[in-house]
This record gives structure tokens, sequence and C-alpha cells, in this order.
């Protein structure tokens, strides 16, 4: 028999209706992996009694035949959701020891639609890295290995590195994430699952800690597109208390699925085949093209011409925001505090922040600054925000001619852990492809579509129109129904 840790997020919450286990016995099998699946350090804090609570709900609710949309599923929540009573960190130091009085929009949505809590999954600090090194807990373990046996441990990828390990290693079938420059994409690519980053405003920001606010959005990481959609529907939302939150119906993608793509026009961008990248990936990308005419879409060459400029913009407008952002760990308001001992005030904040953040948020604090400063702010943000949008344009102008695009999620498949960790440079560039539809607020998905020469999986993205997370959804799942992509990572535990 197959474990129930193997089951999705749409055979879990089927099976409990159907009364084919109970969802106790969902949530101990859950939490028995959590236990065992510590050595890939993907969770900060383990919360098996909230799991558990939520799955007795749930057999309560079956009995009464009230079942909730996620009756009986337990997920993980990234570090960046504020859970009300549980430490909420943002993988950093300087909130160690946080707990939030309220509750985030997306995980207050999910725990009301039934889900449960197995616990708080590690990221990268402040969501800035993509490679989950830059977390203050420690790095997280990708539970895959390279074939060649080179035993180096891998990267899951980043920032939503503890999302992308659990649901891989099969320590929860669904995880929340947040995609600010391909969060939820890239790490979903490194460890052969599927993820979402919404157009922006589906899901509220509120609860989450920030780190550049007109780029952050939640999404879920999941083992399927289906998963990815039940779990998007119940994330998504108006919601008041976030400004940027859209007033719109929440659709019903997980019924509308449809992998038939008969009269989608698909773009093929031509910026995206840039120097540097694997044969392996181009190998899947034309693989991917093929399996999208096959499923009834027509290809075309399309052209973004300021690609090449998104991730230098990228990278002056996310840490300038982050900067603002992050100016509130001060000592006083959250967390951690550290009070020299002849100091005043401001030697407080200034210890507070010199023990309490990670080198890498140091780094784009201070790039922030500068780029805002009163001497470059017109040579760096200013222009910064021209290129986007000039970014933003380039997608106006390409919905002409196609509906959709597919383009590679990352121009790599995992790399090791410390491989790039001492080159910024290096671990920025692999959010190369990632980058554009965040600037344009754009819907986008990584699938799972094959492995390069050591056995490790690579992801296609799909890029959609602004609302049209229904089109990317169906393009994922006609890939994911050609892929065949049941690899799953060798048995590390
Ligand atoms: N890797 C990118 C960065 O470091 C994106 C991070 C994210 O999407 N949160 O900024």
């Amino acid at each position: 028999m197959t474990s129930l840790t193997d089951l999705g997020v749409a055979a879990i919450r089927d099976g409990v209706r159907d009364g084919a286990f109970s969802a106790r016995e969902v949530a101990e099998a859950f939490v028995g992996a959590v236990e065992k699946g510590r050595l890939l350090n993907a969770f900060v804090v383990e919360t098996p009694e909230r799991a558990l609570s939520a799955a007795d709900a749930a057999d309560e609710a079956r009995a009464i035949d009230a079942l909730k949309p996620l009756s009986g599923v337990p997920l993980g929540i990234k570090d960046l959701f504020a859970t009300k009573g549980v430490q909420t960190t943002a993988g950093s130091r300087i909130l160690e020891g946080f707990e939030p009085v309220y509750e985030s929009t997306v995980s207050a949505r999910l725990f009301a639609a039934g889900a449960g809590m197995l616990g708080k999954l590690n990221m990268d600090e402040f969501a800035m890295g993509s490679s989950n090194e830059t977390s203050g807990y420690g790095p997280v373990i990708s539970p895959w290995r390279r074939s060649d046996g080179g035993n180096a441990p891998l990267a899951p990828g980043g920032s939503s590195g503890g999302s992308a390990a659990a649901v891989a290693g099969r320590l929860c079938p669904g995880a929340t994430g947040t995609d600010t420059g391909g969060s939820i994409r890239q790490p979903a690519a490194f460890v052969g699952i599927s993820g979402i980053k919404p157009t922006y405003g589906r899901c509220s920001r509120w609860g989450i800690v920030a780190f550049a606010s007109s780029l952050d959005q939640a999404g879920p990481m999941a083992r399927d597109v289906r998963d990815c959609a039940i779990l998007l529907e119940a994330m998504s939302g108006f919601d008041p208390k976030d400004a940027t939150s859209l007033d719109l119906p929440v659709p019903r993608w997980e019924t509308n699925l449809d992998a038939d793509l008969k009269g989608k026009r698909v773009g093929i961008p031509r910026e995206y085949r840039i120097d540097g990248v694997s044969e392996d990936i181009g190998r899947v990308w034309d693989q991917g093209i093929a399996w999208l005419k096959d499923a009834g879409a027509e290809i075309v060459e399309v052209s973004l011409p300021h690609t090449r400029y998104a991730l230098p913009a990228y990278y002056i407008i996310a840490p300038a925001e982050a900067s603002s952002n992050l100016a509130r760990y001060d000592g006083v308001r959250y967390g951690r505090r550290v009070q020299p001992e002849q100091g005043g005030l401001a030697d407080m904040y200034e210890a507070t922040r010199a023990a309490g953040f990670g080198a890498e948020v140091k780094r784009r604090i201070m790039i922030g600054t500068y780029v805002l400063s009163a001497g470059f702010y017109d040579a760096y943000f200013n222009r910064a925000q021209k290129v986007r949008a000039l970014i933003a344009r380039d997608f106006e102008e390409v919905w002409k001619e196609a509906d959709l695009l597919l383009t590679p999620t990352a121009p790599s498949a995992a790399f090791a852990l410390g491989e790039k960790s001492a080159d910024p440079i290096a671990m920025y560039l692999n959010d190369v492809f990632a980058v554009p539809a965040s600037l344009a607020g754009l819907p986008a998905m990584s699938v799972p579509a094959g492995v390069d020469g050591q056995g490790l999986p690579l992801g296609l993205q799909i890029v959609g129109k602004a609302l049209d997370e229904q089109g990317v959804l169906d393009a994922g799942l006609a890939i994911e129904q050609r892929a065949g992509f049941t690899y799953r990572p060798e048995a590390w535990w």
C-alpha cells in the first residue's frame, strides 16, 4: 500500500471525504514524517498539536457532513507568514522568539478552509536568497542527490527552500511560499514540484513579513498542478487590510482545469535563449514546446526586448523597498534587542541590527539605502522604475501575439550548498528568468518537466496575462500530463 505521506492535497481531501482513511491518520503520518525528516532542516518550528487538532475537527466535520475544502489536509507554512501565537522569524535571528498576536490573511484563509499546520518552514532570511543559505537557522538540505554519487548536499532553492524540501521530501502534501523575484518558482523547479505565483494582488500581503512590497506575492507549492489550483483558491481573495489587494471574485481554478490548449497561442521569447544555460535546459524547453503543440497550442516566437535589464532593475528596486521595510527592526518593537552596556538608544539600534541581521540582509539594506540616497536616486532607483515600466510594456505588446509564454524556470538545476554562497552576483543570476514576470506583476508557474544528466529536476515556467491564472494552470497541466514526471528523491530517510 502506498503510504499516506505519498498522497497530495486532492487525494487527501477526497480520501477523507470518502472515508478511505481518517484525517487523524493522515496528520499522524505527516507528523511522523516531519520528525524523521529533521535532517533536512526544513522546519524552524514544528506544531504537531495544530495539525492533529485540525485533523480531529475534520473527522468530526465529516461525521456531520460539514467538510470544508481543505478538511484533513495538513500544510507547512513558510515562516514569512505571521501565525498567531506561533513563532514567526522570517528566517532571521532578529525576530527570534517573536510570536505574532495576529494571523496573516492567507494562513487564516487556509485554516478557515479546514487545513492544519504542521509547522513553520525555513527560508532565506527575509526571503532574500535563492538557495536557503541566508537563513539565520541554517540551510535547508534538498532531499535530492546527484546520480553520480557526488555527495555534496544540494540547495533546495530559495527563498522558499523549506517549503520546497518539505513537499518534495514528503513531509507535507503542500505548503505556502512567497515570491518576490522567483522564490516560489525556482525552488519548485529545483526539487521537482509545482508552484504558482498569482497575479500581484490576488493574495493578501497582510501579515506576511514585508520584503519588497510592490513585488511580494504569496502562492502555493505542491506536488502537482491540481493541488496548486486547490490551494491557490483557498489562499486568494480580496482583503480590505491590504491596499493592493484585488477586489475580484476568486475563480474556480480547480473545477475549470482544462489541458486542451486549442486556440491558445504560446509565445517563446527569443531573449530567454541566453548564454551559459545548460544544454539540458534547452532540451527540456524544446520538449515543452512540443508538448504544448501536442496539446493544441499554436507556438509563436516573440520578443521581450528589455529582458536583459530586468535583473539589474530588480536588484535595485527590491533592495530599495527592503531597506525601507526593514527599518522597523530596531530592537524596540519586535524580537531581539541587544543593549550595549554603556550605550544610548542609537547604540542599541546599531548593536541589535548588527547582531540580528545576516550578511545578505545587510548587503541589501546598504544597496537599497544607497540607491535611494539623494545623490543617486535619479541614477539608480528612478531609472530602475522606468525600466520596470518598459518591461511591463514589453509584456503588453507580447500579449497581442501570444496568450501565454513558455520559458525555463531557472538557468540551471540545483547547485550544491556552498557553491554560490560566496558570490552574490552568481546567486542573483539564478533569478534571470523569474524576475521579469515579478516586475510586471504577472501570474507565473513552474512545473517539473524532466531531469538533467545528473538526474536532477528541471522546471519549465509558464507566464500568463494579469488575472489569467487559469491559462497558466491549464498549460501547466498539459505539460504535467505529457512529462509524466514521477521522479522523486531517492529514499533519503
Ligand atoms: N532570489 C531573489 C532575491 O534574492 C528572489 C527572492 C524572492 O522571491 N523572495 O531577491
